[in-house]
C-alpha cells in the first residue's frame, strides 16, 4: 500500500460534518470527544436519510405501487451494502435491527429458545457493555444456564489463559466485545473464535466500538455472529445490523412475531418467511438503513488502516499529554488499544471534570459507561472518558488538555 493511500486530509473530512461548525458554550469552539456514545454524521448521510423523506418514502416488501417498489430495492440494496462492508457470505446473513443492543438481544432470546437448557454455559467477558451481559443473564434465568466470564488484568486485557479453563462440554456460546468502550483495549477475537471452533462453541462478537475503528470482514475472522450500530459509524440512530451465519440462523427461531416475518399464518400454524426477513418483524427502519449505507459507503472512501492510524497518534497523543499532568491515572493501558482514552484525576470526581471541560467547550463523557465490572475492577466508580474519530485532531487534543488543566487547578485548590 502506497504512502498516499495512507493519508486523508483531516481539515477537508471535518468540513463534510456541519455540526462540528457549532459554537457551544457562549461562542466557544466544540470539541468533540465523545464519539464512542455516538459519532456525528456527514452531510452526505443527513441529506440521504431527507431526501429519502422528501421523495422516496414508502413501506418496503409491501410492492403494490411504484414508490414502494423503489423504496424496497433501496432498502434491500442497504442490506447488500453492509453484506460488502462486513464482507458477509450473502444478504440472507445480514438483519436490520435498531442497534447493537437489540442486536444481542434477538441473539440471546432467539438462541436461548431450542439451544439452551438448564446447565449449559455462557462465557462473557469482564469488559463487556451491559447489552453484552444482561441479556445474557436474562436468557440464563429463563432456561437455567450459567454465565462465566473472562477475567481482565490492571492493564485492561483479557486474561486469555482463563479461557481454556472456563471451556467446558457444556458451553454453548461466547460471547465478546471487540473494542472495549470503556478501556478502548482491542480483544484477539480471532484467537477466541479460533479455540471456541476447536470445541464446536459458536462466537458472538459485539462490534459496537470496532467497525469505524479496525478492519471488520466476518470471514476473515470466521465468528458466527457480529453486530454493530450505525450510529457509531457515522450513520443514523435507531438502526444497527446482526450478521449471523446462516447455519445458526436458519435453526433459530423468530426473535419477534408480526408482519413481514411470516410465509403463512393461520389459527392453527404459521410458517416463517425465509431469511434474513424471519428477524425483521413489522416495519423497519428503512430511512435509516438506507442512511447507515450511505455513511458504510462515505467511510469506505478512506483507508482503513489510516483512520486507524490518525485515531492511534490521538491516544497516544492524549496519553502523554495527560500523563505530564499530575495525578493522573490512565485505566486501560493494553497494548492494543484504539479511539478511547479513560482516565481518572486525584481529588477531582469525573463529573465535575465532564462538567468543568463543557464550560471551556470540550464535550467528553464521565461514569461507568455501561461497563459496571470494569469499573469494579479497578475499584472505582467512574472514570472520564475522551474518545476519537476521522474528524478530531492533535490541536483538540491540545484544546483539550489545557481546558482539563484548568478545571483540575480550580477543583484542586
Ligand atoms: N457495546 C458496546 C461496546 C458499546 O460501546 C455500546 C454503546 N455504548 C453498545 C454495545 C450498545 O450500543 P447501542 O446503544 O447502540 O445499542
Amino acid at each position: 500500500m502506497g504512502i498516499e493511500q495512507l493519508v486523508f486530509d483531516v481539515e477537508k473530512v471535518r468540513q463534510e460534518f456541519p455540526i462540528l461548525n457549532t459554537k457551544v458554550r457562549g461562542n466557544k469552539r466544540l470539541v468533540y470527544f465523545d464519539n464512542a456514545a455516538t459519532t456525528q454524521r456527514p452531510r452526505r448521510v443527513i441529506e440521504t436519510v431527507k431526501e429519502f423523506y422528501e421523495r422516496y418514502n414508502s413501506n418496503v416488501h409491501r410492492g403494490a405501487h411504484w414508490l414502494s417498489d423503489l423504496a424496497t430495492k433501496m432498502y434491500e440494496d442497504a442490506r447488500k451494502t453492509v453484506k460488502e462492508f462486513l464482507n458477509a457470505r450473502s444478504e440472507r446473513e445480514i438483519v436490520f435491527v435498531r442497534g447493537t443492543t437489540e442486536g444481542i438481544n434477538l441473539i440471546a432470546t432467539s438462541f436461548s429458545r431450542g439451544l439452551l437448557k438448564e446447565g449449559d454455559e455462557i462465557i462473557v467477558t469482564e469488559m463487556e457493555h451491559h447489552s453484552n451481559i444482561v441479556p445474557w443473564q436474562l436468557v440464563a434465568q429463563q432456561t437455567g444456564a450459567k454465565l462465566k466470564v473472562i477475567p481482565i488484568n490492571d492493564r485492561g486485557e483479557l486474561v486469555l489463559e482463563k479461557l481454556k479453563d472456563l471451556i467446558t462440554e457444556r458451553t454453548k456460546l461466547i460471547s465478546v466485545v471487540h473494542v472495549s468502550n470503556s478501556l478502548g483495549t482491542i480483544n484477539p477475537v480471532k484467537e477466541i473464535i479460533e479455540l471456541a471452533h476447536q470445541a464446536g462453541i459458536p462466537v458472538v462478537v459485539d462490534g459496537a466500538q470496532a467497525v469505524a475503528h479496525i478492519p471488520v470482514d466476518v470471514q476473515a475472522l470466521d465468528c458466527d455472529f457480529y453486530v454493530f450500530s450505525g450510529h457509531k459509524i457515522y450513520g443514523p440512530t435507531g438502526i444497527g445490523v446482526v450478521y449471523g451465519k446462516e447455519k445458526w440462523l436458519d435453526k433459530m427461531p423468530p426473535y419477534q412475531g408480526g408482519g413481514d416475518m411470516i410465509k403463512e399464518v393461520t389459527f392453527e400454524k404459521t410458517t416463517y418467511n425465509e431469511l434474513p426477513y424471519k428477524f425483521e418483524a413489522g416495519t423497519p427502519n428503512i430511512a435509516g438503513a438506507i442512511g447507515l449505507a450511505e455513511a458504510l459507503k462515505w467511510f469506505k472512501q478512506f483507508d482503513i488502516n489510516a483512520v486507524h492510524e490518525h485515531e492511534n497518534e490521538l491516544v497516544k497523543y492524549a496519553t502523554e499529554l495527560l500523563k505530564q499532568i499530575g495525578g493522573i491515572r490512565i485505566i486501560g493501558e493494553a497494548n492494543n488499544k484504539t479511539a478511547v482514552v479513560s482516565f481518572i484525576a486525584d481529588g477531582v470526581h469525573p463529573h465535575d471534570i465532564g462538567t468543568g471541560l463543557d464550560m471551556e467547550g470540550v464535550a467528553i463523557r464521565t461514569g461507568h459507561h455501561c461497563t459496571q465490572p470494569v469499573m469494579c475492577h479497578f475499584g472505582i466508580m467512574a472514570t472520564a472518558r475522551a474518545s476519537f474519530a476521522i474528524y478530531n485532531t492533535k490541536e483538540e487534543v491540545e484544546i483539550f488538555v489545557s481546558a482539563l488543566k484548568k478545571v483540575l487547578k480550580f477543583f484542586r485548590q
